[in-house]
């Protein structure tokens, strides 16, 4: 793996001369923590009973999507028009439930290595979930202490556009103080990489649930490693390379 080399490429590809590694933008579910089997039952458990036809897998590659951006996808599909409001919260509330009634989640083996190495490297750690649900969000200072503090942490009650829009990680920038060749984002899941990349952050993805790695080279990742633990034996060398690479 030439981490040196993407680098390079990405320096090329949104046409600055260097990048820093100031602040790192990190998605929650699926990189911090192992909760994507969970969520991908829960909202099987919650759509599946409307007759509304759907299968797990589908759930793994809406991840990271907003809920009113999943549930109108689902409606639209079915009934040819978005959920009203009232039901989309509903339906929210009980995938909640469901999640809840699941074995606890688990941090994602290897992610408290990643965020040591990266506050040793005085790299600001911002949290950029599309998700909203206090579960995983509650657990945060416990199983990663001072990494998220407010307002290093948006979620999916922050904005308007969910990933695949930029929207999140712009947000992400401007809440750390830096500039997308700053700043690094890490990704587990397809859309979270597009918004990453549409933002012009230079763009990690863990593979740490079932889908090929080529649909994240393919959503645009700069470098795919295939889990945390992985990535966090090339962190360091990955911010040395991006603090010194030069075109
Ligand atoms: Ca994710």
């Amino acid at each position: 793996m030439d981490i040196e080399k993407t680098v390079r490429r990405y320096i090329e590809r949104v046409g600055c001369a260097s990048m820093s590694c100031k602040a790192a933008l990190i998605d929650m579910d699926g990189v911090l923590y192992d909760s994507m089997p969970n969520h991908v039952e829960a909202w099987y458990r919650t759509i599946a009973p409307l007759g509304i036809d759907c299968c797990r897998e589908e759930f793994f590659l809406l991840e990271g999507s907003t809920r009113t951006r999943t549930i109108n996808l689902l409606f639209n599909r079915a009934y040819g028009h978005d959920a009203p409001e009232e039901v989309s919260l509903a339906l929210y509330a009980e995938k909640v439930r469901q999640f809840r009634l699941l074995d606890a989640v688990k941090p994602m083996p290897g992610a408290d290595a990643v965020i040591d190495i990266l506050l040793s490297h005085n790299v600001r750690t911002v949290l950029v979930t599309g998700s909203s649900q206090g579960t995983l969000l509650e657990c945060l200072d416990d199983d990663y202490p001072r990494a998220f503090n407010l307002p290093y942490r948006i979620t999916g009650e922050d904005v308007k556009n969910g990933k695949p829009s930029p929207e999140p990680y712009l947000m992400g920038l401007q809440r750390a103080e830096v500039l997308p060749n700053e700043a690094i984002v890490i990704e587990n899941a397809p859309l979270g990489v597009e918004a990453g990349v549409a933002a012009g952050v230079f763009t990690v993805a863990v593979n740490t649930g079932p889908i090929p790695p080529q649909a994240l080279y393919d959503a645009g990742a700069d470098i795919v490693f295939d889990s945390m633990s992985h990535f966090a034996t090339h962190l360091p060398q990955l911010i040395d390379a991006i603090n010194t690479v030069k075109l």
